[in-house]
């Protein structure tokens, strides 16, 4: 019989429509899956993801180095266009161009309300997408917070002049941010892969005079001059250390930013440093990390060892669209590869094995 309601099974189908997405279900085993299109609860919003990326973690998740849950969408940098808005998000409209941090705040707890927007909730807890909530790399994401991530793209900015300000160039600006630079500071900056070349970006930003960076790729490196390295030093062919030291006069750089993860850069960072200067520590480390006594001082040179999550949020986004929107930064060279969504698997594995001078893919849904 013919009706004129809704009914219940239009519901459903309406509420089970689905999506591709790539899906993780366990080490070395990812693939485009159909998953159920998010809906929005109170204060979310679920947008319809127009670019995104793949980053050096998500690699560490794919190799089972950072342990996440089997059956999660993983990816945590998109730009997209709001698709539905929960109840309580305000100044947004169905349609509007965002971008959202990787890094998505509360905005409420005490840790975001002390300043701590990335430890929200706990340690590492600003980071939800693609860790313990459901990540960008679909056709559709559920922002948690929306009223606290949902970034407006000015007009006159593409999604690939946005798509990177999401993590890399958040968290490698922050590490002079961090480190408090001051204009006329010299720096070093240890590995220029997409994060090192960020945090040599953020160097000179932040006004150092002299920016040395350590890399040994040569697509890498001749980027970090592009970034705004003046000297970059290939730490196969000299001893890094001694020419840092001889470049200062002796003296040591104020600021050591590493950007591997390694205790061999981790250390290399310490030695570089002048008594009182900042190492600004951005890579993400496993097993244990030592610290020798000798560069350290024995602990007596009034150093600062900092570390710093990428920094998230709708304003830290706002505030880095307006570098880009002024021509203070541009991060375009830095995408050098773009794949569709189907063949994320090849993105993956050609941004793993680093081949084709990759340094950044960019994967439209
Ligand atoms: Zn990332
Ligand atoms: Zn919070």
């Amino acid at each position: 019989m013919p009706t004129t309601t809704v009914t219940p099974v239009e519901k459903n189908e309406r509420s089970t429509t689905t999506m591709k997405a790539l899906v993780f279900r366990g080490p070395h085993k990812i693939s485009i899956e159909q998953v159920a299109v998010p809906r929005p609860g109170p204060g979310e919003a679920v947008i319809r993801v127009t670019l995104t990326t793949i980053c050096g973690t998500d690699l560490h998740i794919v190799r089972g180095e950072y342990p996440v849950q089997p059956g999660l969408v993983i990816g945590h940098e998109p730009v997209g266009v709001i698709h539905e808005l929960g109840v309580g998000v305000t100044g947004y409209k169905v349609g509007d161009r965002v971008l959202v941090g990787a890094i998505t705040p509360c905005g409420q707890c005490g840790y975001c309300l002390g300043g701590d927007l990335a430890q929200c909730g706990g340690p590492i807890g600003g980071w939800k997408f693609g860790n313990t909530i459901n990540g960008a790399q679909a056709e559709y994401l559920l922002v948690p917070s929306a009223q606290a991530n949902l970034a407006k793209i000015p007009d006159d900015l593409t999604d690939a002049q946005v798509v990177l300000l999401a993590d890399i160039a958040s968290t490698g600006i922050t590490a002079a941010e961090s480190a408090e630079l001051k204009v006329s500071d010299t720096a070093a900056v240890f590995a220029q892969g997409p994060i090192g070349l960020c945090a040599t970006a953020g160097a000179k930003l932040k006004g150092a005079s002299l920016i040395i960076a350590v890399e040994s790729d040569p697509v890498r490196a001749q980027m970090a001059k592009r970034m705004g390295a003046d000297i970059v030093l290939d730490q196969k062919a000299v001893d890094v250390v001694t020419e840092i030291k001889r470049l200062t006069g002796g003296k040591g750089v104020d600021v050591a930013i590493e950007a591997l993860g390694t205790q061999e850069t981790f250390e290399n960072a310490l030695r570089v440093i002048r008594p009182g200067g900042t190492l600004s520590s951005l890579g993400v480390y496993s097993g244990k990390l030592a610290i020798p006594a000798e560069p350290f001082a024995a602990g007596l040179a009034n150093q600062k060892i900092i570390t710093t999550l990428c920094p998230g949020g709708k304003e830290r986004m706002r505030r880095l669209m307006e570098l880009v929107r002024h021509g203070r930064l541009d991060l375009v060279p830095l995408i050098t590869h773009t794949f569709s969504l189907d063949n994320i698997v090849d993105a993956y594995k050609l941004f793993g094995d680093r081949a084709d001078g990759v340094i950044k893919v960019a994967i439209k849904p």
